[in-house]
C-alpha cells in the first residue's frame, strides 16, 4: 500500500496532470493514453480493486467518471467515451490501486476493444448461467 503509485499520485508525491480532484476522488491523465484525454479516476482512499471497495465509493467513481466522460466530449471534439475497469491480474490489472478508465473515442479511431466474440455449444449457454445464479444466490438473497 504504501508503494502504491496511486497514493503517491494522490499525495502529489508523483506529479500528475490532474483534470478534477474533491475530498473523495482525483481524476488525471493516464501517463501512457490509449486515446489523447484518457482520463484516470481514482478514489483518495486506498482499496486495491473493486471487490474491496465500498459501494458507495464505487458509486461515487461512476457518477464521476460520467462527467469527466461528458466533458472529454465537448472539449476534445470526440464522439464517445468508453467507460474501463480491469479487475484483477489476468483482466489486466497492473496497478493495485482501484481506477476506472475513461477513453475518448471518435467513429473513425479504429479501436477494437475485445478481439472476437465466441458462441456457446448446445446446452453451454443455460448451464453457465445456471452456474451463475446458482453462486449469486448464495449472497444476494431476493
Ligand atoms: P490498469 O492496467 O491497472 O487498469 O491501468 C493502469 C494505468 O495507469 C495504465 O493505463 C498506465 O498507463 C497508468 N499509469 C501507470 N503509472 C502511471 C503514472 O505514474 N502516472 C500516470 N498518470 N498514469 C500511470
Ligand atoms: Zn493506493
Amino acid at each position: 500500500m504504501n508503494d502504491c503509485i496511486f497514493c503517491k499520485i494522490e499525495k502529489n508525491e508523483i506529479p500528475s496532470e490532474r483534470v478534477y480532484e474533491d475530498d473523495g476522488y482525483i481524476a488525471f491523465l493516464d501517463i501512457n493514453p490509449i486515446s489523447f484525454g484518457h482520463t484516470l479516476v481514482i478514489p483518495r482512499g486506498h482499496h486495491s480493486n473493486i471487490d474491496e471497495t465500498p459501494d458507495g465509493v464505487l458509486a461515487g467513481m461512476i457518477a464521476l467518471a460520467k462527467k469527466i466522460g461528458l466533458a472529454v466530449v465537448a472539449s476534445l471534439g470526440a464522439d464517445a467515451y468508453n467507460i474501463h475497469i480491469n479487475n484483477g491480474r489476468a483482466s489486466g490489472q497492473l496497478v493495485d490501486h482501484v481506477h476506472l478508465h475513461i477513453i475518448p473515442r471518435t467513429l473513425d479511431d479504429g479501436l477494437k476493444a475485445w478481439r472476437g466474440r465466441g458462441s456457446y455449444p448446445e446446452g453451454e449457454m443455460s448451464a453457465t448461467a445456471g452456474k451463475i445464479k446458482t453462486e449469486l444466490d448464495k449472497n444476494l438473497p431476493r
